[in-house]
């Protein structure tokens, strides 16, 4: 689960992470408003302007801008509110319809009063499998795309790894800072501010954090201008506060509705739609979908209780994608009895009434052949079939 940058920024500062400060308000009224407080809080004369969409190179797609009195941030908040932003990261790039922006956060202007004295850095954390260790990635050419950086100059990008079982040590935050050419008040910040970071990192269960840029300012602050926080959906049970900072508008439709009534759904290209209980069997399933010529639609795990109801639910989402051409049902009946699952195959077809793709159904285990007999006997457009190889013929079938 992404967070919004305002979202994230807070979730930093709790763990003691300098941040960029600002208030997030969804109308130009209410922008101007925030201007004003920032401006006694924090005694910043200028505002950034800051769309929050789930998506970074918003600087280039004209979603930061600067603000320098009241009628600049009137006028660019309720210009960038509403807009639909288009960075090389929204769904298509800068050629696609971009993301709707409902918020703008009003941040102190932290690169005043000496912008030329500022500097930029980039840091992130992140976890490698391979290594089975976090990592927190680092380099001085901040500000910038860090893919483009890798690319052309990667010995400017740094990476110190940490063992779990020690975790993050003094003598590398002090790493970092001293690879960043850092001295002085600015070398103790990023100390600091490295062992804060890491500390969110850890105890919010993050998967990713990135900062870019993370500033030193004339005066020889370090903080955090940008957040990207990526929180590990597994996890989101022990953080009741985090997991509430979901915006769904961001997600995608389909597979919110999935999840809201607890089926395990992510949309795909193709146009066969998969209902299958079990993870590993869906896995499977896909891929003796595309041995048959097919391409799976969705991967869709309805788990362990495949009743009426929730094969009902189930056919509804699979159908809300219109490239849907034939579905598979391939259900093993281990705890759940196949005959249930073919007669809630039955039911939801007969309560849906509009079901037009042909469905295939492969019902093995617990009484498959009463199931195959219900599905037979229904008389509905409804083929059955018990072992795989059929089920996969049959999709081959109905897509020629
Ligand atoms: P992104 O484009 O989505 O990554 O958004 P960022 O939050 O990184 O902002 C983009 C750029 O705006 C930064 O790289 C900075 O150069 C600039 N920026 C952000 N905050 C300030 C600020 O307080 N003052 C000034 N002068 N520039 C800022
Ligand atoms: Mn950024």
């Amino acid at each position: 689960m992404n967070l919004h940058e305002y979202q994230g920024k807070n979730l930093l500062k709790s763990f003691g992470v300098t941040i960029q400060e600002g208030i997030v308000a969804e109308t130009a009224k209410d922008a101007v408003a925030a201007y004003k407080k920032l401006q006694k809080d924090t005694g910043t004369e200028w505002a950034v302007v800051k769309a929050q969409i789930h998506a970074g190179g918003r600087g280039k797609g004209g979603g930061v801008k600067i603000a320098k009195n009241e009628k600049d941030v009137k006028e660019i908040a309720g210009n960038i509110i509403g807009m639909m932003l288009k960075t090389p990261q929204t769904p298509g790039g800068i050629d696609g319809p971009g993301k709707l922006v409902s918020k703008v956060l009003i941040a102190e202007d932290v690169y005043a009063p000496d912008f030329d004295a500022c500097k930029e850095y980039y840091v992130s954390i992140l976890m490698d499998r391979e290594r089975k260790q976090n990592v927190i990635i680092y380099s001085t050419e901040g500000g910038m795309d860090i893919e483009e950086v890798a690319e052309h100059t990667p010995h400017l990008v740094h990476k110190e790894y940490i063992d779990p079982t020690l975790g993050l040590q003094g003598f590398q935050t002090r790493k970092v800072a001293f690879n960043l050419g850092l001295s002085g008040v600015a070398f103790k910040g990023m100390t600091k501010f490295i062992a804060n970071l890491y500390k969110a990192f850890v105890q919010s269960d993050a998967a990713m954090f990135e900062i870019n840029p993370c500033l030193k300012t004339g005066d020889d602050k370090i903080i955090a201008v940008d957040c990207k926080v990526s929180l590990d959906d597994n996890a989101l049970f022990r953080h009741a506060d985090l997991a509430a900072l979901r915006d769904t508008s961001e997600e995608d439709p389909t597979e919110v509705e999935a999840k809201a009534v607890g089926l395990n759904y992510v949309k795909l290209d193709g146009n066969v739609g998969c209902m299958v209980n079990g993870a590993g069997l869906a896995m499977a399933t896909m891929d003796i979908i595309k041995l048959s010529g097919g391409d799976p639609a969705n991967f869709l795990d309805v788990g362990g209780t495949a009743d009426a109801a929730r094969v009902e639910q189930a056919f509804k989402i699979i159908l809300k994608d219109p490239n849907v051409k034939a579905i598979l049902i391939n259900i093993f009946g281990g705890i759940v009895r196949c005959d249930r699952v073919a007669q809630g195959v039955v039911d939801a077809y007969k309560n849906m009434g509009n079901i037009k793709v042909p469905i295939i159904v492969r019902l093995q285990g617990t009484n498959a052949d009463i199931a195959k007999k219900i599905i037979d006997e229904s008389g509905l457009e409804v083929q059955s079939a018990t072992l795989l190889k059929e089920a996969a013929a049959a999709v081959k079938a109905v897509l020629a």
